[in-house]
């Protein structure tokens, strides 16, 4: 079975995603880039994530042809595979897309993830970019969304959901949980009508401050280094 431990990966990580409250039913998706073969393994689509074995993941080149795996792939494998083409040489080997509860409401409200929290600035940005609604599983959602991310590692799909991208699929997950929370505080500031945004010159003063934080570090400014 080619990619056996990231499909392994996959279908472990995806009943975390579910366990940990940031998927339902068979809502978002999971991927891991092989950047050595090209290949991306992917979650299969409509099959919950209990149900889902490492045999049921789906081994795919960018170009979207399947090269292992007897299930049809996630109807967002175009979207995965745009941000590897547009990210592998930043580090990007990972993505988790979810339509967890916070994340998705700002996303409905077509509101970004603010610096409401100087904790944003551990995902190593000041905002988490808006991208504009269409069809979900589309290449237009797949162009729109990478363009819309830009340099950020994480972006909202308009009346969606969240697409966060890692070094490794714990990061990558490390990140949507993260976001999350974030998204939930903003909300709920939003909620009482008081919301104090941090400035820019604030958020690069923590960036800073991050690169110091904690244990090891990747090298600093690097995707998921803070
Ligand atoms: P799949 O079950 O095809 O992965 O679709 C779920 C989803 O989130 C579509 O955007
Ligand atoms: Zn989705």
């Amino acid at each position: 079975m080619l990619m056996e431990k990231e499909r392994a990966l996959i279908a472990e990580y995806g009943r975390k995603m579910n366990s940990a409250g940031l998927a339902r039913g068979t809502a978002g998706n999971i991927s891991i880039y092989d950047a050595e073969t090209g290949y991306m393994a992917i979650s299969p689509s409509g099959i919950g994530y209990f149900e889902t074995e490492p045999e049921d993941v789906v081994v795919l080149t960018l170009d979207g042809k399947v090269v292992d795996g007897n299930r049809k792939p996630s109807s967002e494998y175009g979207l995965h595979a745009g941000f590897y083409k547009a990210k592998a040489d930043k580090g990007v080997r990972a993505i988790v897309h979810t339509h967890s509860d916070f994340a998705t409401t700002l996303a409905c409200m077509g509101e970004p993830i603010r610096a409401v929290h100087y904790v944003i600035a551990s995902a190593g940005t000041h905002e988490i970019p808006l991208c504009g609604y269409t069809t979900f599983g589309t290449p237009k959602l797949a162009e729109m969304a990478v363009e819309a991310c830009g340099d950020a590692p994480a972006v909202l799909l308009a009346n969606h959901g969240l697409v966060a991208c890692g070094v490794d699929l714990p990061k990558a997950f490390g990140l949507a949980d993260k976001l999350e929370n974030l998204a939930k505080t903003q909300w709920q500031c939003m909620c009482t009508g008081k919301m104090n945004v941090l400035t820019k010159e604030q958020i690069d003063e923590v960036l800073v401050r991050f690169q110091t934080y904690g244990q090891t570090k990747a090298k600093p400014g690097t995707l998921n280094s803070y």
